[in-house]
């Protein structure tokens, strides 16, 4: 973790305010042990080039699907008033949207780094050099196999492959820091994708970021979670190779992240504590920082330094609460807070953990 400080403080990149807000977070967070938001996601618009069958946005903030320009400033504005050293661009998918270059710029000219999380679609010479020149600081890009045919019909986008895999040198000229992403699931294990790619991201000399499949979104009816073997396969394989990180195991520590240095923000504007998990601590448009991350500890599931991961790994959530919350009874992501039996659920439940 200290190493990924130091990286960044004496990244070319980066510029001095950005460094100093990274400096203060490692203060506060490694130095004073206080639960401090090192990242923001926002989701700024749910249109997309793609159309993935497992797309976990399935169920989050249908009714709003692109965030108004002047909307994602006023959450770059908050975010560098509470001083997040960082704010990660998703979609759906971010390069869709006309104005995400100028967010980019305004994010930067006020100290924070910026990430994107693409599916690669879009990036072309053009475009990588424009993500360049708005000091896009790091990229991650999603595959679901090395074998065109496979990954082309995962998204629904002919040639989807071949743009990433000419994309990889391009970025790294431009100094955009490189990772790929993918899904450990049924699928990719049994036909053999996830270890293509394992060995594509050796091979390019980049991070592999990987997520376990999680039965939610438009997931819920895809297939059942984890059996225990298959849950001591992934721990084993995420944790023993040095070129994969996950939501707990990367360069700040291992750890699940949400609501004490990772936070989510939807479309609609609602918070997110997990993006996987469709529940809200409040609207950025009312609600601040501080005040989100109270409510996403108040309930309890986030425990402090855990090493594993609730809403993927856990049996008895995903039986009580995730089905409960997909039950077609709430409207999602729901406001727990306002909901005393739900938030009593929850309590019950982190007594269990
Ligand atoms: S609960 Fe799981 S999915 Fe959510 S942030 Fe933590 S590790 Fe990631």
């Amino acid at each position: 973790m200290f190493q990924q400080g130091f990286e960044l403080f004496f990244s070319p990149r980066l510029t001095l305010k950005q460094k100093y807000r990274v400096l203060r977070w490692f203060f506060y967070s490694k130095v004073l042990d206080r639960d401090i938001i090192r990242s923001v996601e926002i989701i700024h618009t749910l249109l997309c080039n793609a159309s993935c069958r497992f797309c976990s946005n399935g169920k989050l903030s249908e009714a709003t699907p692109k965030m108004k320009a002047a909307e994602v400033k006023m959450i770059l504005d908050k975010l560098a008033a509470y001083g997040v050293p960082a704010v990660i661009f998703l979609g759906g998918e971010s390069l869709t949207d006309e104005n995400f270059f100028d967010y980019l710029q305004y994010a930067r000219e006020r100290g924070i780094i910026t990430l994107l999380q693409t599916n690669g679609i879009a990036l072309d010479e053009p475009t990588i050099q424009r993500l360049g020149q708005a000091g896009l600081f790091k990229i991650t890009i999603t595959l679901h196999d090395t074998l065109p045919a496979n990954h082309n019909a995962v998204v629904n986008r002919s040639g989807a492959l071949e743009t990433i895999l000419a994309a990889l040198p391009l970025l790294k000229r431009q100094g955009i820091k490189i990772d790929l992403k993918t899904i450990y699931s049924r699928d990719s294990l049994s036909n053999g994708a996830f270890d293509r790619i394992l060995v594509l991201a050796k091979k390019v000399g980049v991070s592999l970021n990987v997520n376990p499949f999680m039965p939610v979104g438009r997931g819920i009816n895809e297939a059942e979670m984890f059996s225990d073997k298959e849950k001591e396969s992934y721990l084993s394989v995420t944790v023993k190779d040095q070129t994969i990180t996950t939501h707990t195991k990367n360069e700040y520590g291992d750890h699940c992240p949400a609501g004490r240095e990772y936070l989510g923000i939807a479309p609609d504007g609602e918070i997110l504590p997990c993006y996987f998990l469709p529940v809200s601590v409040g609207n950025i448009r009312d609600t601040d920082i501080a005040t989100a991350q109270k409510r996403a500890l108040q309930l309890g599931i986030f425990k402090k330094g855990a090493t594993s991961c609730v809403v993927a790994m856990n049996r008895e959530f995903y039986r009580d609460i995730i089905t409960e919350l997909y039950s077609g009874r709430f409207d999602l992501p729901v406001r727990v807070y306002e909901h005393p039996y739900l938030q009593e659920k929850f309590t019950r439940f982190s007594r269990t953990l």
